[in-house]
């Protein structure tokens, strides 16, 4: 599928309006105690990424979503900062949970959680992972011990759930649980609510590695939480099949968007290392430092090509479930990489706040973790292949 015109244009856009007015923001004190832009600092940029005509970017007019590979050129740009994906509502993840609201949800579930959240006006929360300590959903989401059991027009959830992102301060949550109803028995169900929810509690917020994402990560306990059955997305028994139609596009765009966080610390170093001196000459002429920059050039441009590629897959109707989880694995990976050199390079202002460099590395640390550790992605790419050789001798 080519990319159009106008969303080359959009994109360049995009870049203009975080380069010009984004950026002079991460100075900007006004933090939650997460080191997060504020809700209040969040609405100020998405006024100007309205005005700008850059506010939620990856969604057209008429509603439908753009491209995968369209997706992939706007959320690079977007995430030149990370206050970049928040002003412009690209960020997760809200990014996902839109596309996923958007490809399962009725019209009316669309009208009632989607627009708001389209619009910018709120934010939403994941909840699928549980606390490992008793042995809940985790790299392995079919351990779900949260569970849900009709009764007349509702459906009553129990359970507890960990690092949901976003949670403190978000207005929509999707809850994942599984089904103790005889009809979908063991299969999972998603839910759509409103929060907060007294039944909803959040129990406490741990300080984390990373700090882009508003509200931190949140673990919670799910009380008797009652929720009408027409709030249920999808079909009973099928939540672990829409999991997967979230996952890949949701996986793919982090990649992009903290490709495009990396792009930047790659700027920022090469500024440092052609300005600064050492032992008589500028740092990027001793070699040691010009190779590592020049590595992350490879591994930039690498980065982009595999996006590129699984976008282009995930286009023509798949679910992208293979190629997704090589590119999660293959650009993750490569953004330590780059973030780590860019930190090095920069040696003590590399792990000051003075730059978004220190900030990147700890991001992209975290995501080696989310949306599937890369060891979890590796073994079930092993799977295939010893599948795929089964299949070939059969
Ligand atoms: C910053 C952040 C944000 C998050 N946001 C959300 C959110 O919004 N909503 C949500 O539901 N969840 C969220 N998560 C949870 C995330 O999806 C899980 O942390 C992840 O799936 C791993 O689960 P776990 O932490 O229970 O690790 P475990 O399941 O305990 O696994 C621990 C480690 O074991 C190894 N491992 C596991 N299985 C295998 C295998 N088959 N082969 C080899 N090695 C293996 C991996 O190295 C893995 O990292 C977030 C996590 C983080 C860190």
């Amino acid at each position: 599928m080519t990319i159009s015109t106008e969303a080359v244009e959009m994109a360049a856009k995009v870049e203009a309006f975080v380069r010009e007015q984004i950026i002079p923001y991460e100075s900007d004190p006004r933090r939650d105690h997460h080191g997060a832009p504020t809700d209040e600092l969040v609405q100020e940029m998405r006024e100007l990424a309205r005005a700008a005509g850059v506010l939620t970017p990856h969604i057209k007019a008429d509603g439908s979503h753009r491209t995968q590979r369209e997706t992939a050129i706007i959320l690079i740009k977007s995430g030149l900062s990370p206050f970049g994906m928040l002003a412009c509502n690209t960020n997760a993840p809200d990014e996902g949970n839109m596309y996923l609201i958007g490809h399962v949800g009725s019209p009316d579930l669309k009208r009632r959680f989607l627009d708001q959240l389209v619009e910018g006006r709120s934010r939403s929360a994941f909840l699928m992972t549980e606390p490992a300590d008793l042995q809940g959903a985790g790299a392995d989401p079919s351990m779900m011990i949260t569970t849900c059991r009709k009764d007349g027009n509702h459906w009553v959830v129990n359970g507890k759930k960990c690092f949901i992102t976003g949670a403190e301060g978000a207005k929509v949550g999707i809850v994942m649980a599984k089904s103790e109803d005889a009809d979908s028995l063991g299969g999972a169900c998603m839910f759509l609510v409103d929060l907060p929810d007294p039944a909803i509690r959040i129990t406490h917020v741990p300080n984390t590695i990373d700090n882009s994402m508003p509200g931190s990560h949140a673990e919670i306990d799910i009380v008797d939480l009652r929720i009408p059955a027409d709030q249920m997305l999808g079909n009973a028994g099928e939540g672990f099949k829409y999991a997967q139609i979230r996952l890949s596009p949701a996986r793919l765009s982090h990649c992009m968007r903290w490709l495009g966080g990396c792009i930047r610390s790659q700027e920022i170093a090469t500024d440092y290392v052609n300005r600064r001196m050492a032992f008589g000459k500028q740092l990027i002429d001793h070699e040691g430092v010009g190779f590592m920059l020049a590595e992350n050039m490879i591994d930039i441009k690498q980065c982009e090509l595999m996006i590129d590629w699984c976008a282009g897959v995930l286009d023509t109707g798949s679910l992208g479930t293979v190629e997704s989880s090589m590119t999660k694995v293959a650009v993750s990976e490569a953004l330590m990489r780059i973030a780590d050199k860019c930190v090095q390079v920069m040696g003590g202002t590399g792990v000051t706040d003075k730059t978004i460099v220190e900030r990147m590395f700890r991001e992209a640390r975290a995501f080696r973790i989310y949306d599937g550790p890369t060891e979890v992605h590796k073994w079930s790419l092993a799977k295939k292949i010893k599948r795929d050789w089964k299949h070939a001798n059969a």
